[in-house]
């Protein structure tokens, strides 16, 4: 895994199959909010909430006030035209009294909820600008239409003077057309849509922070992550985020809620990492900010927690300014357990793997990652959200004062009760028995393959002395992710899960292992264009490892491919055997590890992990296609409601679901936004 580990759910997880883990609920809750263009909108429940004390509850609702508070700021980041589109978009759709059926305002129905899905004019996960089915003339005569005091002009603007201003940058496909550029030769800086820096060039920025950065310095700040670079006077400068610099609105406001939550700190410990955090907030000085990150990354015994600031550096082209975001949340009691069992047992599983014995660790120590429920979304996490954080990304904190990794066990499950139905397993997995199976079993297999594969699997095993830990250059992250899962899937069917407590049925791997090879060779083909092989490091892991078991098993015939009714479709006939292939070749790829053989990986890797069959590639892409599964999901949050007494005191909190998307962004514009009144 890499140090900033941020994993997308986007086309992934609709990729892998369905299932469902029944609660109370389930069947009644409404899953999917919306669907429109590439987009599916989903709802995440929040177990648990009802059962943490008062002072968690008003914990949590000041920290998720503090959270929506940030909204504008992304926005705006990501271009500065953004709020100003965001404002007049939802001034049309408040306004508009025409035929609801009519063929421009559906067309700018569906841009507007993209544009609120981005945050912005530009796709969320390709950074290109949008193109609207809706005419410009439709454009012009809504925005004539409203009263000039429901427009957002300023500066004696008239709404004719907006409408010049905005239509090229809506309508022009030449004008703003990406926000992150990465195409190499061009100055990215200048061809980049956002708003972290303006009238520079890429070459006068790397010049100004170059002359800024000690590389002596062992503990540097992260240089450049919350401000805008800015020309002035012929002068290259930063304009900092904080209370009296930009966004001084939004900021005051998300630390007025950070200091009421204060109050609500369930530890000392707790309480001065959220004061480091105003204080950082109110000055703009990164080293208050390192200083509250060492603090947050040690605060590992509180039940609440959350991220709020300006964190990835995703959306710049120069990787270093802060995305603003948050997510609040807190831990989950009962899924944390399972990783605490692995890695307090992690010495057993070392002495036990199927590997060389002189390529095993005397002494292991297992990762504890714990398991968390986000209450909720905001800034970059949302819509489109992680499933996983792993945070501060300063390496020599990372290093010197350890890191939280976590997994976001609500919103995993969100994606696997609302992919339910869509048809997916139906098309692509081989009978009903299995279907079965895997409905019944893998949401808890799925999730004890990544606790397998991050607590304990690249942590196992060690190199002998000498050996170069690149020695495997280029293959080095999938010959790396290939052994954690390996020795996840080894481990997965092994009766110590079972003796441990963390499974219930000695069949349930089976599950995991259908869903790991049909995705191995198959359907994450879906993924990759036509005529194109496979270079991500995790989809060459799991190809190789499929396609490795499936190729060493063909003389017994312990998976097949059958065609059926002119489909392919896999079949696992003998699981045992299955698992035995895994252990072998996990035995090997340890030996490729601990003894450096280059040669060996690289054979591995070209023969199995590579090029993809044309034909099977074409079928798939096509069987997926006609599901018409969106490719890309987010969620709305739910709402906490404070339960007041007769003086005005919280006495509880309420959470609620079913907000409508649309519903919901509106609110948040009118309820949320410190920056455009
Ligand atoms: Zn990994």
């Amino acid at each position: 895994m890499k140090s900033i580990n941020k994993l997308l759910a986007v086309a992934v997880m609709a990729a892998s199959a369905p299932l469902t883990v029944m609660t109370a609920s389930a069947e009644d809750f409404n899953y999917v909010a919306d669907h429109f263009a590439d987009i599916e909108v989903l709802r995440y429940q929040v177990p648990d909430f009802d059962n943490l004390s008062l002072r968690q509850k008003k914990l949590v609702y000041y920290l998720t006030e503090a959270a929506l508070s940030g909204r504008d700021i992304l926005f705006d980041q990501n271009c500065k035209y953004n709020l100003k589109i965001r404002q007049t978009l939802e001034a049309i759709y408040r306004n508009y009294r025409g035929a609801a059926d009519d063929k421009d305002f559906q067309a700018f129905t569906t841009y507007l909820k993209q544009v609120w899905f981005a945050n912005g004019i530009h796709h969320h996960y390709s950074t290109d600008k949008f193109t609207p089915a809706f005419s410009r003339e439709f454009f012009e005569k809504q925005v004539r239409a409203i009263p000039a005091a429901k427009l957002p002009l300023c500066d004696g603007q008239t709404a004719e003077g907006l409408i010049a201003e905005l239509v090229p940058v809506i309508f022009d496909p030449t004008v703003l057309p990406k926000r992150v550029n990465q195409a190499e030769g061009a100055d990215l800086i200048v061809t980049s849509a956002n708003n972290f820096y303006e009238g520079v060039t890429q070459a006068e920025v790397e010049n100004y922070y170059n002359a800024l950065k000690d590389t002596t310095d062992l503990t540097p700040i992260s240089y450049g992550l919350n401000s805008r670079v800015v020309k002035r006077d012929g002068k290259v400068t930063e304009d900092v985020y904080k209370i009296g610099g930009v966004y001084s609105a939004a900021i005051s406001r998300i630390c007025y809620y950070l200091d009421q939550a204060a109050k609500y700190a369930e530890s000392e410990e707790q309480r001065r990492h959220i004061n480091k955090l105003i204080e950082y907030y109110a000055t703009g000085d990164l080293r208050l900010f390192d200083e509250y990150s060492i603090l947050w990354a040690r605060d590992t015994a509180s039940k609440v927690d959350f991220i709020n600031g300006f964190i990835e550096s995703y959306g710049d082209p120069l990787g270093m300014k802060g995305s603003w975001e948050s997510i609040v949340n807190f831990k989950n009691e009962a899924a944390s357990h399972r990783t605490e069992v692995l890695s307090s047992n992690a010495q057993w599983f070392e002495d036990h793997s199927p590997v060389d014995p002189r390529f095993r660790k005397d002494v292991v120590k297992g990762v504890s990652a714990k398991v968390i429920t986000a209450a909720i979304l905001a800034g970059d996490s949302y819509p489109a959200t992680p499933i996983g954080i792993n945070l501060p990304n300063a390496n020599w904190i990372r290093a010197a004062h350890g890191s939280k990794s976590v997994t976001i066990e609500n919103i995993t499950d969100a994606y696997d009760k609302a992919s339910h139905g869509n048809g997916f397993n139906e098309e692509f997995v081989i009978d009903q028995p299995t279907r079965d199976l895997m409905d019944k079993y893998l949401f808890i297999t799925d999730n004890l393959h990544t606790d397998l594969h991050e607590c304990l699997g690249h942590g196992s095993g060690r190199l002998l002395p000498g050996v170069d830990p690149d020695a495997l250059k280029a293959h080095g992250s999938t010959l790396e992710e290939t052994r954690a899962d390996l020795f996840a899937l080894y481990y997965l069917a092994d009766p110590k899960l079972i003796e441990l407590g963390l499974l219930d049925n000695p069949e349930a791997y089976k599950a995991e292992y259908y869903k790991y090879m049909l995705n191995g060779m198959m359907t994450q083909l879906m993924r990759i264009e036509p005529g194109k092989d496979i270079e991500e490091a995790h989809m060459r892991n799991r190809k190789l490892i499929a396609e490795w078991a499936y190729d060493h098993g063909k003389k017994n015939k312990v998976v097949e491919l059958k065609k059926i009714k002119g489909k392919t479709y896999l079949k696992i006939n003998d699981y045992e055997k299955l698992r035995d292939l895994f252990g072998q070749l996990l035995r090997e790829i340890q030996r490729i590890k601990s003894e450096g053989d280059y040669n060996a990986g690289r054979d591995l890797v070209e023969k199995y992990a590579v090029k993809v069959d044309q034909k099977l590639h074409r079928e798939v892409l096509d069987r997926y296609a006609r599901l018409n599964i969106a490719p890309y999901k987010g969620f709305v949050n739910p709402i906490y409601t404070p339960v007041l007494d007769g003086d005005g005191e919280i006495v509880d909190v309420k959470v609620t679901y079913g907000e409508g998307y649309i519903d919901q962004m509106l609110r948040y514009s009118r309820d949320y936004s410190p920056l455009t009144k």
